[in-house]
């Protein structure tokens, strides 16, 4: 896999790209993070899946990865142009909460999603409300060439940068698509830097600033934690489709107008001056019912998978199994049969538990699966075909098990499915309020097997009777090893 080159698409360009680190043997990523109002949607949660393979990746083509996610917890409109009110403030109002307070749960609650879906610690998830300081700084030295002051706050000129909106395509002339609604905005497509707090008002979240008391604006915060960690330019920047629209082409302006006005990075505001290289995106994920909007009360997060039974990981593999730039469709059959083959491979995987990890051999019978693997993830992360790769490498039949075992973990360690840490228990579908419990349950399935085993089989038929009663389906001879389900 260190040989053969990585392609990248690049939402820039819209092609798939050679990846050609800015610092030899070095990658720098940064990842759009959530707006911590609310829970994360699993579909939100399918972006970081998407950024955590990325990384995964990148480190395993031997780069040493920085990778960069923040936490928005200041600034985030309602709607991502400049309309509406902060979703901090809005959530903070009806909870009659503290917004930090608010911030902090949201936090802790979107960093139990992560772990829960094996998705890597990054180098730091920088926090926006850390770097206001920063903010104001980097406006400061952007605002005189391309920045003007109306009643509401401090806006964007996009007509100052060249090319503004290439990233999503937009027609700028005439703003389509955008709100207009702000008083005193030149250009529809202008952004707000620092938003006022209004003459009379209190915000909680409010700092001072040259353009008076108030707060920054969304986008500014992405631009300011990308140049401090990672520095102009960075190898690569991810966020969900969406952000190809609005948020990045407006990080890419004020990135533009940072480097045109800061020394060193070449011309004005050139369109070269990105801040990042690669622009990548990851496809949405949909559901036809409306269950992913988090205004619809009971909304689809990685809790009410697992609270109906489903193992997080199940949610990890059916992402997998699509490409990250095709829409996926969420649906419960769709999410058992992920589970299922997530199962069918870690029983594969148990088979070797018991051979001592060894570090990864070339040997001819893996020659093709491994080939199979790295030119999938080597193509765009082509996560669908790697995962066939690794079915292909644990069919492999009279191989030493020590050997089969380092090819498949050398796999894992991209896909990062944890196929030898979980166990086929572990994936039984379980939903919390089942009525029954999983001991009963194995108390049940023990004195049957006994029961069997002294061909009563009046008492073996009682017992399953018994727990079908309580709606377990009894499975005997199931080649998944399921056992039995709820
Ligand atoms: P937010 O917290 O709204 O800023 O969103 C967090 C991340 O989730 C961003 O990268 C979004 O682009 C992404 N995102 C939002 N909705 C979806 C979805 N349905 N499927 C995939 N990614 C999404
Ligand atoms: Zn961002």
């Amino acid at each position: 896999m260190t040989e053969t080159p990585l392609s990248l698409f690049n939402s820039l360009t819209r092609a798939i790209e050679p990846f050609t680190p800015v610092h030899a043997g070095e990658a720098r990523v940064y990842t759009c993070g959530p707006t911590v109002y609310n829970y994360p949607h699993i579909g939100n949660m399918r972006a970081y899946v998407f950024a955590d393979i990325l990384g995964r990746t990148l480190s395993f083509k031997g780069l040493s990865l920085t990778h960069i996610i923040n936490i928005t917890d200041v600034g985030h409109l309602t709607d991502d142009a400049d309309d509406g009110e902060d979703k901090m403030e809005k959530m903070a109002a009806e909870k009659a909460q503290s917004i930090w307070d608010i911030a902090q749960h949201y936090t802790q609650a979107y960093w139990a999603d992560v772990e829960a879906l094996n998705i890597r610690q990054p180098a730091k998830w920088s926090i926006a409300t850390d770097y206001i300081e920063e903010m104001i700084e980097f406006a400061k030295s952007i605002a005189d060439k391309h920045c003007y002051e109306c009643a509401t706050g401090l806006y964007f000129d996009v007509t100052t940068v060249e090319d503004y909106g290439r990233l999503a395509r937009a027609v700028t002339e005439d703003g389509e698509g955008r709100i207009d609604t702000v008083e005193g905005k030149r250009n529809a497509a202008d952004f707000a830097i620092w938003r006022k707090t209004p003459d009379g008002e209190k915000r909680q979240m409010e700092w001072d600033s040259p353009w008076g008391k108030g707060a920054p604006g969304w986008h500014l915060e992405c631009s300011v934690m990308g140049e401090k960690l990672l520095g102009f330019p960075f190898d690569i920047h991810t966020g969900g489709i969406d952000h190809r629209e609005i948020h990045h082409p407006n990080e890419i302006a004020q990135n533009q107008a940072f480097c045109g006005c800061a020394s060193g990075h070449g011309g004005l505001s050139e369109a070269r001056n990105s801040g990042a290289n690669i622009w990548m995106h990851n496809n949405f994920l949909v559901e036809r019912s409306g269950k992913m909007s988090k205004s619809s009360g009971e909304f689809l997060r990685l809790q009410l998978l697992m609270d109906k039974g489903y193992h997080p990981l199940a949610y990890r593999m059916m992402c997998l199994q699509a490409h990250y730039r095709s829409e996926l469709e969420f649906s419960w059959e769709g999410l058992e049969a992920a589970l299922t083959r997530l199962k069918r491979m870690v029983m594969a995987a148990q088979r070797l538990a018991d051979a001592p990890s060894q570090p990864v051999a070339e040997h001819p019978k893996f020659a093709a699966p491994m080939a199979k693997f790295e030119a999938a993830m080597n193509d765009d992360l082509g996560t669908p075909s790697a995962l066939t790769a690794i079915e292909d490498a644990l069919a492999v039949k009279k191989v030493d098990a020590g050997i089969k075992r380092a090819v498949i973990e050398h796999m894992d360690s991209v896909l990062g499915l944890g196929l030898f840490d979980l166990t086929r228990e572990a994936l039984r579908i379980r939903p919390k309020d089942a009525a029954i419990d999983e001991a009963a349950i194995e108390d049940a399935l023990t004195r049957r097997k006994a029961a069997r085993a002294e061909k009563d089989f009046a008492a073996s038929d009682a017992i399953r009777d018994e727990l079908v009663a309580h709606g377990v389906d009894v499975m005997d001879g199931d080649p998944m090893g399921w056992e039995w389900k709820l």
